[in-house]
């Protein structure tokens, strides 16, 4: 079968013919890809890859079928569900679980075997493809969750304009219309889009402070702006979700005393939550299913598995067009 693999001879990714999995035991089942979402943990390796990505497959967000024809989203996290961790309810710490698209074989490729328990049928669904984005509707889900009161009409802070920021926009935008979202990015064509569809507005920050009830910081990476943006703009007693990704061994410098002096709570947003009584994912489905038009803007590309280069070129264009998922499309 066809899988994206990374030619380390040639430094590049391209088309490889690898065997077609089979199940490796009665939990799994092979089923075939139809839609794969880049996700943001996705281009760091694309764009700085490991020796794993000779032979290992990336891809998490996955929407394919199965043999009965069923149209399918897989949750990528196998946590082993035994852990202390897994036990409490924190199996986004599972130190055994099983990461489709990182530790085994993911959906950039035409088939890719997957957990029976992680399978979601949304063959109900008039747009399958807006599954991909399930596994961030999940995080965003786990955020809301580690917020002390829900939002209503609160004042709300994004910074950051990719697929999360839209997500959470979406979310914020059937969850708590009446809320007052902004939105501080970089890129103003993802802006109006944004804007357009969820009645974002634009913060601008000229001098007078704004005083904002819940913040989420969903850059990371090697830069403290945004989160030092999120502490100077937060009301007293606010709230901060980080959700943006920081590499190891980055150390900041943020606006520590406002974090004292406004009694902020800056609060960790890592992954999602699969438990006897939480299921991020599943709950994830269950708002695309009632809602999957209000996300539909979010998907704005799609190409095919040998259109890797185009893929990479689109994503690396921000600016000239509005650039959110972009997915694979195989068919
Ligand atoms: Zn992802
Ligand atoms: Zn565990």
């Amino acid at each position: 079968m066809k899988a994206l693999l990374y030619d380390s001879k040639d430094s590049r990714w391209g088309i490889k013919d690898i065997s077609t999995p089979t199940s490796r035991s009665n939990k799994e089942l092979i089923i075939k890809t139809l839609h794969c979402g880049i996700c943001g943990s996705d281009l760091h390796r694309i764009f700085s890859p490991q020796e794993d990505q000779e032979r290992i497959v990336l891809g998490h967000e996955i929407v394919g079928k199965t043999e009965d024809n069923k149209i399918v989203v897989v949750n990528p996290i196998q946590n082993c569900g035994k852990c202390q961790l897994c036990v409490n309810g924190q199996s986004q710490f599972c130190k055994e679980s099983i990461n489709i698209g990182k530790n085994v074989n993911g959906g950039y490729s035409e088939f890719v075997s997957v957990y029976q328990s992680n399978i979601y049928d949304i063959s109900d669904f008039t747009y399958p493809h807006v599954a991909t984005l399930t596994d961030s509707i999940a995080v965003v889900i786990h955020a809301l969750n580690k917020l002390q009161f829900p939002i209503k009409n609160q004042h709300i802070l994004i910074t950051g304009d990719g697929t999360i920021a839209g997500v959470i926009a979406a979310i914020l935008n059937i969850i708590a219309p009446n809320a007052h979202v902004y939105l501080k990015g970089k890129n103003p064509k993802n802006f109006h889009l944004l804007a357009e569809n969820y009645n974002t507005k634009e913060f601008l920050p000229n001098g007078a402070k704004g005083n904002f009830d819940v913040c989420f910081e969903t850059v990371g990476r090697a830069q403290d702006d945004t989160l030092s943006v999120c502490i100077e703009n937060s009301s007293y007693g606010g709230e901060i979700l980080v959700l943006g990704v920081y590499p190891e061994g980055f150390l900041s410098q943020i606006p520590l005393r406002n974090i004292f002096y406004k009694e902020i709570r800056l609060i960790g947003v890592n992954s999602f939550v699969k438990s006897n009584k939480t299921d991020n994912f599943g709950e994830a489905v269950s708002l695309l299913r009632n809602h999957s038009e209000v996300f539909l803007p979010l998907i704005t590309h799609s190409y095919k598995l040998e259109d890797v280069n185009k893929a990479l070129q689109t994503i690396g264009n921000k600016g000239t067009e509005p650039v959110l998922k972009v997915l694979f499309t195989l068919d």
